[in-house]
């Protein structure tokens, strides 16, 4: 019953998210499966951004800044990606590069635990957050340690008293594992160490819950699940109870006690502002501030339920492909298609927000499925990336899109 079109077609028709789906200009005839690396144009934005040109910096000119609440758009846009990851006002900030706001974070994080001679970090992280990490760590003269997330406890230990920050990804990149972020960070903090969550692949996809679970600072991209646009400004948040000793090594002048007093000395804001630093890029802010609305209505946690239904049917379909087609990999059925290995974990749990498949040539799957109208990506060698994200993506992509993937396995065979 699960497994036909006309269920998938009843299942649109019962679903109270259905409507978000024209919040967004999706290519026609494109199943967007690839937002993981970049979602999707909300309709708000291109107006946004017309709005910002035509009636404020183009008549407003200077004014605009106050006027048009250009000032105050990092910390109100940084509240507002603060409610999407369970933050309080007053503890995030939008501006920079994901880059910059990493290397601010996993210093200022090492800062707040001088004496210490270690940095942990995550070894199957998100390259710029590796590099930065040994870069962070030679500048401040420490040790970097890189393990996987499953081996942080461990390293701990090994580096009982020793380690001061610990940098890793909520959601493996590659896999679409999502980790227990509380109990990691609560981990971490028994070891007397700060830790720092790179959530670019968890915010807007996944209830995480910085207040909550304890986490001391974090960042993330504004292009994933946030839909903020290719280079959209990435987030810092910094736990309230950090902020008066925060030593972040990217300042400004918008970071400033007294901006406008333009004294000859750096003195840091008393909040979240001292994260601030020259003058930010405010269309990109703009447009990413316009393209969170649907989000925000539909809410993360309705987003994530139905990210998951349809990911539930989704691995349904791919088990109806074959014995072959779901687990170890193998050869498929007689004359069928070729295997397939789900390689994120199954359990909800543990599933961040998109599923990855482990098949031969995946890099060839993935341009047969886009002739196919289905838009994914791989990473190399074997992996295969779809991102069913629950407030654009329809029951019935999910099955048009299984149905696109045993014919491109056929043809890729
Ligand atoms: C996407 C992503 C980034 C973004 O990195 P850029 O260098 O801005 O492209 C950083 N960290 C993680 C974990 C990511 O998934």
């Amino acid at each position: 019953m699960e497994s036909t079109r006309e269920w998938a077609v009843r299942q649109d028709a019962d679903d109270p998210l259905s409507s978000f789906r024209k919040e967004f200009e999706l290519p026609e005839g494109l199943i967007q499966l690839n937002g993981n690396s970049l979602g999707p144009l909300p309709r708000a934005v291109p107006g946004a951004l017309e709005r910002a040109m035509r009636h404020q910096w183009g008549p407003r000119l200077i004014r605009a800044w106050f006027e048009d609440g250009w000032w105050e758009a990092p910390v109100r846009t940084g509240d507002r990606i603060g409610r999407l990851i369970g933050a309080a006002p007053g503890q995030t900030v939008v501006g920079e590069s994901t880059s910059v706001q990493l290397f601010n974070a996993v210093t200022a994080a090492a800062r707040l635990r001088p004496g210490r001679t270690v940095l942990l970090s995550d070894a199957a992280n998100f390259p710029t957050d590796r590099y930065l990490a040994a870069s962070v760590a030679r500048l401040l003269g420490l040790r970097l340690t890189e393990v996987p997330p499953g081996g942080i406890g461990e390293a701990l230990e090994r580096h009982r008293g020793r380690v001061g920050a610990v940098l890793c990804g909520a959601v493996d990149f590659r896999t679409g594992e999502l980790f227990d972020v509380p109990r990691l960070t609560a981990e971490i903090h028994a070891a007397g160490a700060v830790a720092v969550w790179d959530l670019s692949h968890a915010a807007g996809a996944v209830p995480v819950e910085v207040d909550a679970a304890g986490v001391d600072l974090a960042v993330g991209c504004g292009y994933k699940y946030l839909c903020g646009g290719p280079g959209a400004p990435a987030f810092l948040y910094a736990a309230a109870r950090h902020h008066g000793a925060l030593d972040l090594p990217v300042t400004g002048w918008h970071g400033h006690a007294r901006p406008f007093a333009m004294e000859d000395t750096f003195v840091p804001a008393e909040g979240i502002e001292r994260a601030r630093t020259g003058t930010p890029h405010i269309l990109s802010l703009l447009a990413l501030e316009a393209a969170l609305e649907p989000l925000e209505a539909a809410g993360v946690a309705a987003v994530r339920r139905k990210s998951l239904a349809l990911g539930d049917q989704f691995l349904g379909l791919l088990r109806d492909l074959g014995p072959g087609a779901e687990g170890a990999p193998g050869p498929g059925p007689e004359g069928g298609v070729p295997a397939v290995e789900v390689v994120t974990p199954t359990a909800p749990e543990r599933r961040g927000g998109h599923l990855t498949l482990r098949v031969p040539g995946a890099a060839g799957v993935s341009a047969a499925l886009l002739e196919r109208g289905v838009l994914t990506d791989a990473r190399p060698p074997s992996l295969l990336r779809l991102c069913l994200n629950g407030l654009y993506v329809s029951y019935t992509d999910v099955f048009d899109t299984v149905t696109a993937l045993r014919d491109a396995l056929e043809v890729t065979r």
